[in-house]
């Protein structure tokens, strides 16, 4: 049944002032330098969109599109403005009106999947693994040599959790990490079994429909929120979960379904007890056997989506031996924004790059980020850059900060 549940809502659209204080703060302003490609300037064109039926002008299209999601504006605006949530309904609505493209597509179509995720995942480890991948990033031309810089081997096999009927914790592994991040999905279960939880890890669960939502196809991002309060309803205790982007989504959920009426009270119990892991495992007394530099880069959807910064920097700061480093701008963009670094991968390179600089006047030994994408983003343009540095999951960090500070970058 398809209940919308990303209108753009004119409340929401209502308390966007005009004021301009999010404008420097927005990382496609200060690369376009344009007012349509800021926040002040999107709603705007939202607003337009959404007072015509007909199809937006390309150029509206490409402003809105161009937009990263990354929630920047939301700590910069004074006013509350919930950018987040208008821009997926204005996606929506776009969607409603014009096809969003065969790469946002395919994308989208392959997370949504676990057959041909784990089939993607696996030929992509396969090709970094081999070398293919960097060959690959050499010499194709554009966005395919693009594409294939940004390919890491997996860590590890993928991930297959124990659905256990007597645990006070339940996981929510995801799509990419489990295929590709299954060691640091294995960290995390330590890391709760250390803190005496027991854990569970409930087998129907699937992807989160964040980049669903992100790219406009709300009703395939409700399938899956509906799938998956399903699949979490066998306890009531906490829903951990190690990606920042699920995580800022899976606590939205009340949103995602708040029009449908068969729904909308099982989605608020469900969001309301989603954790990401960094506000649920303790601080342990650890020490690294030899000083351990670190700059922790902040997820956007764990800094602006989750309002989370200091407890992972707490974590990491309990662990004698490890030097946090900070950065400049720290909470903005790395670029990588779901699969904004393949559909835009000309202002996603320029975003990573400008990271990657800032991270490498910092010297780290080890970067700590909290959500996949990034992970992938900023050890793709160190290694452009020729940085031995590497990057690691906080979860992976906490669990073993020696192991994760060694071997290849
Ligand atoms: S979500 Fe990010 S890219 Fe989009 S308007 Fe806000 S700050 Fe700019
Ligand atoms: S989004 Fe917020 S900060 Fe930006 S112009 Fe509107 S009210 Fe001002």
């Amino acid at each position: 049944m398809a209940f919308s549940s990303t209108p753009v809502r004119s409340e929401d659209l209502a308390t966007c002032i005009s004021c301009g204080l999010c404008l420097n703060d927005c990382p496609t302003y200060r690369v376009l330098g344009d007012e349509a490609d800021s926040p002040r300037g999107r709603i705007q064109l939202i607003r337009t969109v959404i007072a015509s039926p007909a199809a937006p002008s390309e150029t509206t299209v490409e402003h809105l599109e161009a937009c990263l999601v990354c929630r920047a504006c939301e700590t910069a605006c004074p006013s509350g403005v919930p950018f987040g949530r208008i821009m997926e309904g204005a996606r929506e609505v776009l969607r409603e009106r014009q096809d969003g493209g065969a790469l946002a597509r395919t994308a989208l179509d392959t997370v949504a999947r676990p057959r041909r995720l784990a089939l993607a995942a696996r030929l992509a480890d396969i090709g970094a693994r081999l070398g293919l991948a960097r060959l690959a990033a050499r010499l194709l031309p554009g966005r395919l040599g693009w594409a294939a810089s940004l390919a890491a081997p997996a860590e590890g096999p993928p991930f297959r959790g124990v659905d256990r009927e007597d645990a006070d914790v339940s996981v929510f592994a995801g799509c990419i990490m489990r295929e590709s991040f299954g060691d640091t999905e294995r960290a995390t279960v330590r890391l709760l079994e250390r803190d005496g939880h027991v854990v569970s890890v409930p087998e129907e669960q699937t992807c989160c429909g964040a980049l669903h939502a992100h790219a406009g196809d709300g009703e395939r991002a409700r399938q899956l929120a509906r799938y998956n309060i399903d699949a979490f309803s066998g306890s009531d205790g906490k829903i951990v979960v190690n990606a920042a982007g699920c995580g800022a989504h899976l606590k939205d959920y009340g949103h995602v379904l708040g029009d449908d009426p068969f729904w909308a009270d099982r989605a608020k119990g469900f969001a309301a007890r989603v954790r990401d892991v960094s506000e649920v495992v303790k601080p342990a007394p650890a020490r690294t056997t030899r000083a351990i530099r670190v700059v922790y880069q902040d997820a956007c959807h764990l800094a602006h989506g989750q309002r989370i910064r200091a407890q992972p920097r707490a974590l990491l700061r309990a662990i004698e031996g490890v030097v946090l480093v900070d950065i400049e701008d720290a909470e903005r963009c790395c670029g990588s924004a779901g699969i904004y670094n393949l559909t835009h991968p000309e202002i996603s390179r320029e975003l990573q790059q400008d990271k990657v600089r800032k991270i490498i006047e910092a010297s780290p030994d080890v970067i700590v980020s909290a959500n996949p994408g990034c992970i992938l983003q900023v050890a793709a343009g160190l290694r452009a850059a020729g940085s031995r540095a590497r990057v690691v999951h906080l979860a992976r960090f906490l669990d073993d900060p020696d192991l994760a500070a060694a071997g290849d970058p």
